[in-house]
């Protein structure tokens, strides 16, 4: 029986730390729970908010409606010849299906790894860190419709990954609910070392011939060393998107300021650190009353304590117009803004 509580708070359910509360919540521990909730009467009369870990939200207000906690159990594995599939419920705490995957040999998300969040949500925007993406394993989801509660399988190509991005986040945004993921990993380790902090920690350390569970301590190690944990301070990870802007631009871009930090993209674009164009702003590691960017990463914004969302929201507001007055480059928040 789907036990549903009112005028619950999520400051609990959001690593902002932000102060708001839902009309109702839910936790969704299997599937059937979610065809419940979706065949409810009380889905019908209110706003749904669909929540995994809340590691890429921004709230900005309580939210009028009904939220549904996603948190489907379970992670099965079938090896075929050199190939896994391993399947893992939506609730599975992402960095959990990493280190079960990194202790059973199976390769391919390592270079994911302490990525916070859900299962569930890794294919919403694409994950991704390390020279490595979530589409670069991704075999299939299973999904209910909120309107039908019917369910549906998608593909690779049904979810039309891109950076960042999926179908989820467009066409079919608020459309769908995911309850299980499936990737396809391997059983021989090709570690990807591509990405140049990696090789420098494995030099350091002496390694020549990293294992998949070197390699994910490594960007463990990293990962620790520059971001900030949100279990001591509140954020969402990095909060702007690289913008990726066509080759002119870029000219344009680079004749003004000819040591912008950039990288090819696919289609002959220019993507740019969005980290170093707003430190060259003079953000980076500045507080604004309970808000402001991490001292080791600009494109980290911080909640110092207490911070609304609409405090965080505004700064952000701050952060792109200058950064589109001094390079004439509109970022794009990553954050899901409610
Ligand atoms: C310190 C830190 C570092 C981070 N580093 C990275 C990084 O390196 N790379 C990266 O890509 N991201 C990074 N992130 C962002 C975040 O970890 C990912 O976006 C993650 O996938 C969010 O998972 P979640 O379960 O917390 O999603 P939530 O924040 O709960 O939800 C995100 C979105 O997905 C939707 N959603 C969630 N679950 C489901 C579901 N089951 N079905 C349908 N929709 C759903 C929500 O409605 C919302 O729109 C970082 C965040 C933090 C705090």
């Amino acid at each position: 029986m789907l036990d549903v509580q009112k005028n619950t708070s999520l400051k609990p359910y959001n690593t902002f730390s932000i102060s708001v509360d839902a009309n109702y919540f839910a936790e969704i521990l299997s599937d059937q729970d979610l065809i419940d909730v979706l065949k409810s009467d009380l889905i019908k009369q209110q706003n749904l908010l669909v929540l995994g870990g809340g590691s890429n939200v921004l709230f900005t207000k309580d939210f009028e409606g009904l939220v549904v906690k996603i948190s489907i159990p379970g992670i099965s594995s079938v090896v075929e010849g050199d190939e896994v599939i391993v399947t893992a419920g939506a609730g599975v705490v992402w960095n959990d299906l990493v280190k079960y995957c990194v202790q059973n040999g199976f390769a391919g998300i390592e270079n994911l790894s302490l990525i916070p969040g859900t299962v569930g949500a890794s294919p919403i925007q694409n994950i991704g860190a390390y020279g490595v993406e979530l589409k670069d394993v991704f075999k299939s989801c299973v999904a209910y419709e909120i309107a039908t509660s019917e369910k549906r399988i998608f593909n690779y190509s049904d979810c039309r990954f891109g950076y960042r991005d999926s179908v989820f986040k467009n066409e079919l945004k608020g459309k769908y609910i995911i309850a299980s993921v499936s990737f396809a990993l391997s059983k021989s380790a090709n570690v990807n070392t591509q990405y140049g902090a990696i090789q420098e920690e494995l030099n350091n350390k002496g390694i020549a011939d990293p294992t998949i569970a070197d390699i994910s301590n490594v960007v463990s190690e990293i990962r620790v060393a520059k971001l900030p944990d949100p279990s001591t301070i509140g954020n969402a990870g990095s909060f702007f998107k690289n913008p990726v802007i066509a080759k002119d631009n870029f000219e344009l871009v680079k004749a003004a300021h000819p040591n912008v930090v950039h990288y090819p993209a696919p289609d002959g674009k220019i993507k740019l650190a969005a980290g170093w164009l707003i430190e060259q702003c003079g953000f980076k590691g500045i507080v604004v009353g309970r808000t402001g960017t991490w001292k080791n990463q600009a494109l980290v914004l911080v909640n110092h304590g207490n911070a609304t969302g609409e405090e965080v929201y505004s700064f952000s507001e701050q952060i792109i117009n200058d950064v589109n007055a001094k390079f004439g480059v509109k970022l794009e928040r990553e954050v899901n803004i409610l």
